[in-house]
């Protein structure tokens, strides 16, 4: 029987599922909404682009492609404001309203903003979407000065394209390193060494506590230290949370029928589960016949055994596919389950290249915990065992003649899944 099949946001999660059930079931009717004015485009490349190495055609070709191959009747520029759970409805801020068989969120996540005196400010960006990676675009000035506030993957990501304009950079973190949450302390000390070698000034343990306008459209933003700055723009990069128009009163406990029996998750209450991502079982439904999937589902992290956001490109994608197989199938009997995923990050740093998986640190009061280090001139590894079984790893590269070292991360991420399984 034909199905009618609606999929809210149009990234790699939601792009992946349509592209799914229209290869598994042709005659299915699929509706993809997007909020973003425009055809849907490869979020990853923002920071390539505003560095300039890629062009806005190809930035936007891999979304066109999929809508053109598969046929997608693509609604963008609306905002879907709530989902009937029970009647399979949704409702846009137009007032526009659709029903359909199965729906699948896939919104992704926001980024957080900041909440210090002048964050509103003309100046002040995060990145997420094109439009913002516009805004930015706009405010460069070659020669000028930025802050980053965050030291997370997307702002080492963006200095990176910002120093191609030639801007002059103050990074600033509350921790006491970067990267933290993908490499260990001297992985991120090689990190910290390569941002210093290129201009990047890095504060530790320093925030942004204040912004005003200040002469010739700059900004003066004061840090804890009480140090004083004129910049020209500030890229606020201190995280991503899940994106959803579901509200408190649609929660649901879906804990029973989950499969990942292993969660050792904690959350104390479903609504902080929810307003953390939303709690999918292993088919990636939510309720019978809604589905979540990409950065605004929590699904289960394959090393650390409990349900979590990963938010990454590859994972939304794996997750489309699973949710859209599933939204097509004819009986709970023919669904997939999708095993869960690990989280793994591949980066470039002026030539100094990073990838890394899983738990990239080991608790240091276990025993059962080992780590095995090597390292070399322009290369380290470290591989961590909790009892002989790979949980993660990270290696990193400076040598272009020696690229070959990490083609190792393909076999050990298989390897961490492998043995989760
Ligand atoms: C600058 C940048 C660099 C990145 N680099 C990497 C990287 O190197 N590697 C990596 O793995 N990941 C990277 N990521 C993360 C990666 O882009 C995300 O994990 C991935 O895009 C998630 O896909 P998604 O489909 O779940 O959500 P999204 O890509 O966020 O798509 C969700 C869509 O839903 C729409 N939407 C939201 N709410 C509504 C609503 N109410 N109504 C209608 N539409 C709505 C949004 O506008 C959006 O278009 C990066 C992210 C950024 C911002």
């Amino acid at each position: 029987m034909k199905k009618r099949h609606l999929i809210i946001g149009a990234g790699n999660a939601g792009l992946s599922a349509a592209a799914a059930i229209a290869r598994l079931k042709p005659k299915d009717e699929i509706e993809i909404i997007s909020d973003e004015p425009w055809a849907p485009y490869c979020r990853c490349l923002l920071t390539y682009y505003l560095e300039g190495k890629i062009s806005e055609e190809r930035l936007f070709s891999w979304g066109k492609e999929i809508i053109h191959k598969n046929r997608l009747d693509y609604h963008q520029n609306e905002r879907v404001i709530s989902v009937d759970t029970e009647n399979l409805t949704i409702e846009c801020e137009s007032g526009r309203k659709s029903r359909a068989d199965t729906i699948l969120i896939a919104t992704g996540g926001r980024p957080l903003k900041p909440d210090f005196p002048g964050a509103d400010l003309p100046g002040i960006f995060t990145l997420r979407t094109f439009s913002d990676a516009q805004a930015i675009q706009k405010r460069l000035k070659p020669g000028g000065r930025w802050a980053v506030a965050g030291a997370g993957l997307v702002s080492i990501k963006t200095i990176a394209a910002l120093r191609q304009h030639d801007i002059k950079i103050d990074l600033f973190a509350s921790s006491n390193r970067i990267l933290s949450q993908v490499l260990d302390p001297y992985s991120s000390d090689l990190a910290a060494t390569k941002l210093a070698e290129n201009q990047i000034e890095i504060h530790l343990n320093e925030e942004i506590t204040a912004a005003e306008p200040a002469a010739d459209n700059q900004l003066k933003i004061t840090t804890s230290s009480d140090r004083e700055l004129l910049v020209d723009g500030l890229l606020y990069g201190k995280g991503v949370a899940a994106a959803h128009p579901l509200d408190k009163n649609q929660v649901v406990d879906n804990s029973s029928q989950d499969n990942w029996s292993a969660d050792q998750s904690k959350l104390p209450n479903p609504w902080q589960q929810m307003q953390n991502g939303i709690k999918v079982n292993s088919q990636l439904e939510f309720q019978p016949n809604i589905y979540a999937a990409g950065d605004t589902a929590r699904i289960f992290d394959l090393a650390r055994k409990q349900t979590d956001r990963l938010p990454l490109w590859p994972l939304a994608g794996e997750q489309g596919l699973f949710a859209g197989h599933n939204m097509t199938a004819a009986t709970p009997n023919s669904n997939r389950h999708y095993p869960g995923g690990v989280s793994c990050n591949s980066f470039s740093l002026f030539g100094l290249d990073f990838i890394s998986a899983g738990y990239r640190e080991i608790p240091t009061d276990d025993r059962n915990w080992h780590s095995r280090k090597q390292k070399q001139a322009k290369f380290y590894s470290r591989l961590n065992f909790h009892k002989n079984q790979l949980k993660g790893f990270i290696l990193c590269n400076a040598n272009p003649d020696n690229i070959n070292s990490l083609k190792k991360s393909g076999p050990l991420l298989a390897r961490i899944k492998r043995e989760a399984l």
